[in-house]
């Protein structure tokens, strides 16, 4: 079968991989239809992403296909609508199910975490056998929707730790996908959002997708754009979905006194901040790990609703014989992309 790996960083190849095992108990077999790229393949790819291991194959945001269903085992029954056949969104996310984090209902930040395309071969790659209990059906959605409903959970994940109130103010910092998938979720939770980036193209992206929500740039002297836009009365809640780490320092005196501030981004490096400000402020300060299966059935049922629209989101397609070549320009300052699809 046919399989992208990334044998060292920058060397991406096709490659011709055996086909997996028949599916064990607990098991299913799936025929991998749709793969989302983002930033951690993209970090992969060049070498900064330090617990990262080589060879391996990427792919963790995926839209598949049940093909074979090994039998189910007596205490996990599978979803009813887990069938040969149905259309799957993956929660990539393997957790143990018994380590103390586990066990209190956080399985997003197992101590012994698994994650495809990051610590194990992931789904770029026409088959894999992994447990069913990681498979969320949704017969009415495409492989387009089912391969984003991940990156959209990331995004769900950080809101549901925001703990929004409804009429709330928002802001959001980096308008890429997770940033857009923030503001769709902030949204949905009835706040009134801000979104600030450098990147006019992202901020018109987002100005087209919700015209409701201001648009801020924050190209020159944000934290003093953000005084001339919010007075005395900043936001109670600020989410960065940057990654980056001026922004994430800058993002402490973007907060209301009071306020939670979310970072959704991560970086390799210390995060800092000046203790009497942090107090003064009476700052919650809050980190976002993932998602859960919650945030995946919570997603499905806003697609099937039709309440989200992703149309838009796709702006970059290929397929196995023109990903490998496509994959290091996806990431090109014009490239315009959004999201970049690779179908298997
Ligand atoms: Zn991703
Ligand atoms: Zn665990």
């Amino acid at each position: 079968m046919k399989a992208i790996k990334l044998d060292s960083p920058g060397q991406l190849r096709l490659e011709d991989l055996a086909e997996p095992q028949a599916p064990g108990p607990g098991e299913a077999r799936i025929r991998i239809r749709q793969v989302g790229v983002c930033g951690t393949d993209l970090h992969a790819f060049q070498g900064n992403q330090p617990f990262f291991s080589y060879p391996r194959v990427l792919g963790h945001e995926l839209g598949v296909e049940v093909v074979a269903l090994g039998p189910q085992e007596q205490d996990h029954p599978y979803d009813p609508g887990l069938t040969v056949g149905a259309r799957c969104a993956v929660l990539p996310y393997f957790n143990c199910g018994h380590c103390p984090p586990c066990r209190r209902g956080k399985p997003n930040c197992c101590l012994n975490i698994q994650v495809l395309g990051v610590h194990i071969d992931g789904g770029m790659r026409e088959y894999a056998t992994i447990p069913a209990r990681y498979l969320h059906p949704a017969p009415a959605l495409s492989f387009e929707q089912l391969a984003l409903v991940e990156p959209l959970a990331i995004g769900a994940h950080a809101v549901s730790r925001g703990q929004l109130e409804d009429g709330e103010q928002v802001l959001v910092v980096g308008a890429g996908p997770i940033g857009l998938a923030v503001t769709q979720f902030a949204l949905l939770a009835g706040a009134s959002v801000s979104v600030m980036d450098i990147s006019p193209q992202r901020l018109a992206f987002c100005h087209q997708q919700w015209p409701q929500v201001t648009i801020i740039d924050g190209q020159n002297q944000p934290l003093q754009t953000l005084q001339a836009h919010f007075g005395d009365d900043m936001p109670t809640a600020v989410f960065d979905a940057t990654g980056n780490t001026h922004s994430m320092h800058a993002a402490f005196s973007y907060v209301a006194h009071g306020g939670r501030l979310i970072f959704v981004g991560l970086f390799q490096g210390d995060v800092t901040f000046h203790d009497p400000d942090f107090h003064s402020h009476e700052l919650t300060l809050l980190s976002s790990r993932n998602s859960t299966a919650a945030d995946f059935q919570r997603i499905i049922g806003y697609l099937n609703a039709g309440r989200i629209d992703l149309t838009p989101w796709v702006t970059h397609r290929a397929d196995t014989d023109t990903a490998i070549d496509a994959f290091p320009h996806w990431f090109d300052r014009d490239s315009g992309i959004i999201k970049a699809l690779i179908a298997f």
